[in-house]
């Protein structure tokens, strides 16, 4: 059983994701993962959003595996970069890295590889349309962008970063344009997707309605 779960900045898919792995006894793919660990690379190398040739050339030797436990570890290498991976700078670098085609060729290759072996719940912008077209259960999750700057703006602060609300929601608008707009492989809802929007439930009401999806295929 393959599982996709797709949508915009914010949306919840990593929460989610999570637990229908659990529920369901899946591995859980974490795909933003493998594009932050680009871009730290890329950070560490002073290399600029527009660098994903670069950048590409950079991470094409490097292993990015991922451990158990939550949050689950993630190793760039066989440095352990979990925590590393998830501060603003790298959310932005990220996003502006995850347009260009090398960057994007890269990483889709390998976590197509992941999909291939199956038993897995997949989560990021193109699981529902590049990296696992052909999964039994296909996820769109929305939310307003305003619930979504609320989920991440508390994220955030749990983690002690400091960050506005209003510049978040920025980001977050920003991020938006970008994953819609971009050329290659562009934020959309495939054919076949389940589209849940998340207003007023909980992850737990979201996994368990696509939990139920699943079970139902
Ligand atoms: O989901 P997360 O915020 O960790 O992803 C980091 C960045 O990687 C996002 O801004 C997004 O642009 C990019 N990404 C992507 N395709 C994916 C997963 C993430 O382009 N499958």
């Amino acid at each position: 059983m393959v599982i996709a779960i797709d949508g915009p900045a914010g949306a919840g898919k990593s929460t989610v994701a999570k637990m229908v792995a659990s529920a369901m006894g899946l591995r859980y793919l974490d795909t933003g993962a493998m594009y932050r660990c680009v871009a730290l690379l890329a950070q560490r190398n002073g290399l600029t959003a527009d660098d994903g040739e670069r950048a590409a050339e950079l991470a094409r030797p490097f292993e990015i595996r991922f451990g158990e436990g939550d949050p689950q570890p993630v190793f760039l290498g066989k440095e352990e970069v979990t925590d590393l991976i998830r501060s603003p700078a790298i959310s932005e670098l990220a996003s502006a890295l995850s347009a260009h085609a090398d960057v994007r060729k890269l990483m889709a290759d390998r976590q197509k590889k992941m999909v291939e072996v199956g038993g897995v719940v997949l989560e990021g912008r193109d699981t529902t349309t590049v990296t696992a077209p052909n999964a039994e259960v296909k996820v769109f999750l929305t939310a307003s962008m305003e619930e979504r700057a609320k989920r991440r703006h508390a994220e955030l602060l749990a983690r002690g970063e400091l960050i506005t609300y209003e510049e978040l929601m920025k980001q977050i608008a920003e991020r938006d344009h970008r994953d819609y707009t971009r050329e290659d492989s562009p934020l959309t809802k495939a054919p076949g997707v389940t589209v849940v929007e998340t207003y007023g439930l909980t992850p737990e009401e979201v996994a368990t309605k696509i939990v139920e999806l699943a079970r139902a295929r």
